[in-house]
């Protein structure tokens, strides 16, 4: 043991520092907030619980292609469809990890992932959304021009041009 560490265990020298540093703290501004009163601002592109888009009509935009259902890495989406309509469309959300492919997978821009975070329950089964429930979350998380901006802020490419970008090589082909 060295000099310095018997001064320091004689004289608690550690337990002051800590002292003061808790004194310090005490009078500066606090970091946490007052959740739920205080909310911080959600981030843009957040990807929170999913919901299915409605027309402006009011009609569910999905057409139960299956093409998120393919897309999605965790498997958590099913859809079924009969007589060329969709009857069913389920996300079970415990296995999802936002990765957001099946809003990017999408062709009519039928499913979103909307900034609500607050969905924890106590039985599991509630987590499984179901068709109601991801068409009525549409109306709650994604009230009037909501929608419309989330597609085209952060769904749509910012380019028109879906050309090859510069100096990125690329398949050209044979001349005929
Ligand atoms: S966000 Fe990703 S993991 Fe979740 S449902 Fe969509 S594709 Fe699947
Ligand atoms: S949400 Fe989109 S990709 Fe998925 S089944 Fe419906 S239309 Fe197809």
């Amino acid at each position: 043991m060295t000099v310095r560490e018997i001064i320091k265990r004689f004289t608690f020298i550690e337990i002051f520092q800590g002292m003061a540093l808790t004194l310090r703290k005490m009078f500066s501004h606090a970091v946490t907030i007052q959740y739920p009163k205080e909310r911080r601002p959600i981030a843009p592109g957040f990807r929170g619980q999913h919901a299915l888009a409605k027309d402006r009509s009011g009609h569910a935009k999905c057409v139960g292609c299956g093409l998120c259902v393919t897309i999605c890495p965790s498997q958590c989406i099913s859809v079924q469809r009969d007589k060329g309509q969709v009857v069913g469309y389920e996300i079970e959300v415990l296995r999802c990890i936002y990765c957001g492919f099946c809003v990017e997978a999408c062709p009519y821009g039928a499913i979103v992932l909307t900034e609500n975070y607050e969905y924890s329950v106590y039985k599991k089964e509630d987590l499984l959304l179901k068709k109601d429930r991801l068409l009525s979350s549409w109306d709650k998380y994604m009230p009037g021009k909501m929608g419309e901006d989330y597609f085209n802020k952060f769904w749509r490419p910012m380019s028109e041009d879906f050309g090859t970008p510069p100096g990125q090589s690329g398949y050209k082909g044979k001349k005929q």
